[in-house]
């Protein structure tokens, strides 16, 4: 879409590092990150956020999950957890207008998330 951050960095008109390339997601390191390990997996086609999402993006979702996994598993986080995160809209703490999910973790997370 054009104007969309995410969707220049999948046409790779922006630069990101990216560290994983599947099907239909991508998965690159966030630029300002929040712990040790903090990437970020979206879907190539544009969607705006999780409230967008409908049954017919079962196949989608489970990819993202898929690759958040395969994140954790390269990044050896996946033994000592980790957090998966999706904020949707301004009051969920949404800055990009791409649907995300946020991998982070090489820490200790806190609740509430504040
Ligand atoms: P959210 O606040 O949930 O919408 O998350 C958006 C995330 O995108 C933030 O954590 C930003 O640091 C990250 N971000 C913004 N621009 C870039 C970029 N060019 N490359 C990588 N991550 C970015």
């Amino acid at each position: 879409m054009a104007g969309c951050l995410f969707c220049q960095i999948v046409s790779g008109d922006i630069e990101a590092a990216v560290v994983h390339q599947g099907e239909s997601t991508l998965a690159f390191r966030d630029i300002n990150p929040q712990a040790p390990v903090h990437v970020l997996v979206i879907p190539t086609e544009h969607l705006t956020n999780a409230g967008e999402l409908t049954r017919d993006h079962a196949d989608l979702l489970a990819e993202m999950v898929a690759t958040a996994q395969w994140v954790a598993a390269a990044e050896g986080i996946d033994q000592s957890g980790y957090r998966l995160v999706m904020n949707v809209g301004a009051d969920g703490g949404q800055t990009v207008g791409h649907l995300h999910l946020h991998v982070l973790g090489g820490r200790p997370m806190t609740w509430p998330p504040g």
